[in-house]
């Protein structure tokens, strides 16, 4: 039995994580084999370019493999009544494990199978896509959407594991990078300021060495499974995590999920946050972000001119209490806080400054 290195992120918090070694080291571990059969959920994508070291992973006779088509439009409740049908196909027990090989779509909906499917099945993540790695696989939210919105229907499940093997990242397209280093942006406003400078340098091609990829990984899962442990169910400290996403979702739901990625919306969002910290006082600036601007590179140009939009989307936004914004300020690099702002010109005013720089 080989000896898989495992990451405690805390006592109390039981996922273990196996850090850039060998899938079939996962294979191995007699946890992952008394089931019988695993179940195999993998991004259609994914599939394609990695099947030669996904099927040495994971060998045809001991695995059922389940391709999901990629993208959003696969969190549906049919796909998740797909994913069922197919694992009870086969005979299914208690301890089969269901192993998530794709993004944050991926994980989602198949750890939300693993979490319905007799009451929990083992669930084991293999996030492909740098947003997976640093955020999605992390913190048990699993789901699908509905016509009533995103991640409407859903649970809170945590893998056994997750296993990290950055060699996934070197097919990952230049816009999903992006969208990943929003969130190990994020990680440096809020946790450590460190990494807005490690973190941008993953912008380019060039500066993805594989040390680099590694720290950055292991520090944003550190700084979010610390969150999530301290604070499991989102009340205080998870809230953190929500920096630059209050405007963000805004940006996201007037653009219909169309045109701009969550990264991006987060991007735009937290330059609309820090305007506001900066509003209230604090000495935080937003340069770290603006010298990405040619790699992220934005067409903001249909928003514009739809900023009470945005501001009105805010106010409906599911985690504001009263008629006030709850939102997630920067006192300093690496200082979060929370703040309540019922002055919606000073929210026209941030997204307007952000429209600005950006255009
Ligand atoms: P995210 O991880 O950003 O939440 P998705 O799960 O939708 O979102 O993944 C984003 C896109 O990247 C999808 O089209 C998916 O098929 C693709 N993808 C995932 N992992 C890889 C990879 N390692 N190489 C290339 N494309 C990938
Ligand atoms: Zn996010």
């Amino acid at each position: 039995m080989p000896q898989i290195p495992s990451l405690n992120i805390t006592d109390s918090f039981q996922c273990h994580f196996l850090l850039f070694e060998d899938l079939h080291l996962l294979w191995e571990k007699a946890d992952a084999r008394v089931g019988g059969k695993a179940v195999l959920v993998v991004d259609g994508n994914v599939l394609a370019l990695h099947s030669e070291r996904i099927g040495k992973a994971f060998p045809a006779d001991s695995v059922n493999l389940f391709e999901l088509p990629p993208g959003e439009g696969s969190k549906t409740t049919a796909m998740w009544n797909r994913i069922l049908d197919f694992a009870f196909s086969s005979p299914l027990k208690r301890n089969t494990p269901l192993i998530a090989i794709g993004g944050g779509v991926t994980g989602d909906l198949a750890g939300f199978a693993a979490a319905s499917l007799m009451r929990g099945l083992p669930l084991y993540h293999v996030p492909t896509t740098l947003l997976a790695m640093v955020d999605s696989a992390i913190g048990g939210k699993t789901g699908v959407n509905h016509a009533f919105g995103k991640n409407t229907i859903g649970a809170f499940y945590h893998p056994r594991a997750v296993l990290f093997d950055t060699d996934f990242l070197a097919t990952l397209p230049h816009r999903e990078w992006l969208c990943g280093l929003s969130e190990v942006l994020k990680y440096g406003y809020i946790a450590e300021p460190d990494l807005l400078v490690e973190g941008a340098a993953l912008a380019s091609p060039k500066g993805r060495t594989s040390d680099r990829l590694r720290s950055v990984i292991e520090r944003s899962v550190r700084i979010k499974s610390g969150i999530v442990a301290a604070d499991a169910r989102e009340a205080g400290r998870r809230a953190w995590l929500n920096f630059g996403h209050t405007f963000g979702h805004a940006l996201e739901t007037l653009d219909n999920y169309s045109n701009i990625n969550h990264g991006e919306a987060v991007y735009a969002g937290m330059i609309a946050a820090l305007f506001i910290s900066r509003h209230m006082g604090h000495d935080v600036s937003d340069k770290p972000l603006l010298e990405l601007k040619t790699h992220y590179n934005l067409d903001i140009s249909p928003y514009t001119s739809s900023v009470d939009e945005l501001v009105t989307l805010m106010t409906h936004d599911k985690k504001n209490r009263d008629k006030d914004i709850r939102l997630v300020l920067v006192s300093k690099q690496g200082k979060p806080m929370l703040a309540s702002v019922g002055d919606q010109s000073l929210l026209r005013d941030a997204w307007n400054y952000a429209f600005d720089v950006l255009s």
